[in-house]
């Protein structure tokens, strides 16, 4: 049997396109520390770094989250670009008087855990194509975050984290007037500090005041200490 030149073309573009990913990290225990400082040759820092009471729960660590998989080592810390982290620490600082504190869910995604997250679910409004360019995570410009009282107990927000519906929406078109005054003073804080909102996810927010960075490769999790499974 014989293919036409065009599909055999295809094929082996699709096939050089998928060796070139990343294949998944180890799930193995990593140490935090270790992590943190190989990190910071990279301009990747702790998202706490510039005020402590900013708290982590990284859902992929977890099996809480959309997939139900583990794709984080436990100990990987919740990291972010200095300028980064310093705008989340103002935006924490503007919701602390209202009785709110940001906890963050996702910040700096190996590129290793995007390849896989697209390849559960792809859906490039929702997760990022690596094939076209990596997501605002893998440079560690990007946050998703939702918002706590100051004891730490996580409030309703306008769906649960990667609901991938409409109710993800940044424009909260619900009727619970305590969640529209969180999701609004969330946006305000965030927006006022130089983030930017992404119509399609309340909880994402991108720090794109560094266009530059975006053009250059990702930082992969291997070149911060986080081994990857082959
Ligand atoms: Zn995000």
């Amino acid at each position: 049997m014989r293919f036409p030149a065009a599909i055999l073309l295809l094929l082996l573009a699709a096939l050089t396109g998928c060796r070139a990913m990343p294949a998944p990290l180890k799930l193995e225990p990593v140490k935090t520390d270790a992590i943190i400082a190989k990190a910071a040759a990279h301009d990747l820092v702790p998202v706490g770094k510039y005020d402590p009471s900013i708290r982590q729960d990284l859902r992929y660590s977890t099996t809480s989250n959309v997939f139900g998989r583990v794709l984080y080592p436990a100990g990987f810390p919740a990291l972010a670009t200095g300028p980064t982290a310093k705008k989340l620490a103002a935006a924490n600082r503007a919701l602390k008087p209202h009785g709110l504190r940001i906890l963050v869910l996702d910040a700096y995604r190996p590129p290793e855990v995007q390849w896989q997250l697209f390849q559960m679910f792809r859906d490039d409004k929702f997760v990022a194509d690596p094939r076209k360019k990596w997501s605002k995570h893998c440079y560690g410009c990007a946050v998703d975050i939702t918002l706590t009282d100051l004891s730490g107990q996580e409030a309703a927000m306008p769906s649960t984290f990667d609901d991938f519906s409409k109710k993800a929406a940044a424009r909260y078109t619900g009727t619970d007037p305590a969640i529209r005054r969180r999701i609004t003073l969330l946006q305000k804080a965030m927006t006022d500090a130089g983030f930017s909102l992404y119509e399609d996810e309340w909880w994402h927010f991108n720090d794109l005041t560094r266009p530059a960075l975006l053009n250059g490769p990702p930082t992969h999790g291997a070149t911060i200490g986080l081994p990857s499974s082959n």
